[in-house]
């Protein structure tokens, strides 16, 4: 018998290098039943961070947001906004005027050395930002109200009070987790002491997804995040919140930010991870942490394809023997290369060539693109996938009949195939009768802040009257 597998294998010497290099790609190729069972998992992760007794140990921790219900057309007035934590900082001017909305917004550079330096450091540099910003935009006289979009783990206690749980993605600053965002920042704009502005509103770039989204469309009921780090948000009934600790009245539903990202902190995940995950987990500036997130977003996708066709490579299996420094550096492959390589035809691979042209490589074959294609294709397909799932446990568990979701971020934007990936698995997974559709959120963390903290300042005005 023994002999008879041998030689059989062996005849299929012609095919050797197609089945190695599918026995390297394997593991990212996950069976329906895992999918389904992911979503057990996750539904019971849900549950956990919604209950009283169970919070406090859960990993996902289903914050309750001070935000109950989507605009309704009557938000207005001019409104500041920060945008802080996806690849680029901005502070933003929107004038709210109905279904209109106007927008100015201008993007500042936060050098890593602030991102991992002291929480000080990273609020002065944000409140220098807002004098720049107001100084240009001659809004030095004017007292304007602010909302911030913090895209971080915060559990919040009011509307404008949001304290950091822990540090997710790219940042690291010291001081920070276990504050008052909001304080941290109102110090860092006193400490300056030339511009008036006080932010009245903290919100998730879920939420504001969802905000904008549901401004056109009142239907919108999650938010979505597929960018640097991934996240979802969606509107919950405060009877199945057992943390809520608001009132009862209408409209009897709040917005939960799941921060899903930390799915799998407990090991649950563990049944799908693969050794490019936990590499890329054991090199991260948070190791064990957001291992959902890990395999999804755009912060580590390059990374998990980079690992891949470097075992390729050294397994001689792509890239006839050539080497490339820059191929073996960590982070150098982006992930923004794994949209543009999925975004090549078949027959010029010019995309293809031209990256790993400018990593190094002299002679790549059209088997090589070939190769990188098939690889990006798997690691992304296996993130649509993934936030799939989620996004089906959550239509399920809402029941609704018709659902929106808003979705934004830089993965879910510039991937030529996420969308329609996405669309095919959640219409698998989700119960029958349920109906969704899939929005492109244009400039959520901007607009979904200036709509909040417009409602805000409205119910601030009234209160004074
Ligand atoms: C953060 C979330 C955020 C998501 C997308 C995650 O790392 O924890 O708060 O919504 O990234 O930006
Ligand atoms: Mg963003």
């Amino acid at each position: 018998d023994k002999v008879l597998i041998r030689r059989k294998s062996s005849g299929k010497i012609r095919d050797k290098s197609k089945c190695n290099v599918e026995n390297v790609v394997r593991p990212f190729i996950v069976k329906d039943e895992d999918y389904k069972k992911l979503m057990g998992v996750m539904l019971e992760q849900f549950e956990n961070g919604l209950g009283k007794d169970t919070n406090s140990t859960a990993k996902v921790k289903m914050f309750p947001t001070y935000v109950r219900d989507v605009p309704d057309g009557s938000e207005e007035g001019d409104i500041l906004a920060l945008d802080l934590g996806g690849t680029n900082f901005r502070v933003l001017l929107i004038s709210l005027n109905g279904q209109e909305v106007k927008m100015e917004s201008k993007i500042y550079v936060i050098p890593q050395q602030i991102m991992l330096g002291s929480g000080t450091q990273l609020f002065d540099h944000i409140a220098e930002c807002i004098y720049k910003f107001m100084k240009d935009h001659k809004l030095m006289d004017k007292k304007l109200p602010l909302g911030f979009t913090f895209s971080f783990p915060c559990k919040q206690i009011g509307l404008d009070k949001a304290i950091l749980a822990q540090w997710t993605k790219g940042f690291k600053c010291e001081g920070v987790e276990g504050e008052d965002v909001v304080r941290l920042l109102h110090e860092a704009i006193q400490r300056r002491g030339d511009i008036d502005v006080e932010c009245l509103a903290v919100i998730n770039d879920t939420v504001g997804a969802l905000m904008s989204c549901a401004h056109e469309d009142r239907n919108c009921a999650i938010g979505l995040i597929l960018g640097t780090g991934t996240n979802a948000c969606y509107i919950e009934k405060t009877e199945n919140v057992g943390l809520w600790d608001g009132d009862n009245d209408e409209p009897h539903q709040v917005m939960i930010n799941t921060e899903w990202g930390a799915l799998g902190d407990d090991g649950c995940l563990d049944f799908i991870k693969t050794e490019y995950d936990r590499q890329v987990d054991k090199h991260s500036i948070n190791p064990g942490r957001q291992v959902y997130e890990k395999m999804i977003s755009g912060m580590y996708m390059g990374e998990i394809v980079r690992l891949v066709l470097e075992k390729l490579r050294k397994n001689n299996l792509i890239f006839q023997g050539q080497e490339s420094e820059e191929l073996k550096s960590r982070g150098r492959f982006y992930t923004k290369y794994v949209s543009e390589i999925e975004s090549d035809e078949e027959d010029n691979f010019t995309n293809t060539k031209q990256i790993f042209k400018e990593l190094g490589f002299e002679k790549v074959s059209d088997e090589d693109c070939r190769i990188a294609q098939h690889v990006c294709s798997l690691v992304s397909t296996r993130a649509a996938y993934l936030a799939s799932a989620g996004i089906a446990v959550l239509l399920n568990k809402m029941g609704r009949p018709e659902v929106t979701v808003g979705v934004d971020g830089s993965l879910y934007r510039f991937h030529p195939h996420f969308h329609d990936l996405m669309v095919e698995k959640i219409t698998h997974l989700v119960n029958p009768g349920i109906k969704f559709k899939l929005m492109l959120s244009n400039d959520g963390s901007g607009k979904g802040a200036a709509i909040v903290t417009a409602v805000a300042n409205r119910m601030r005005g009234q209160k004074d009257e």
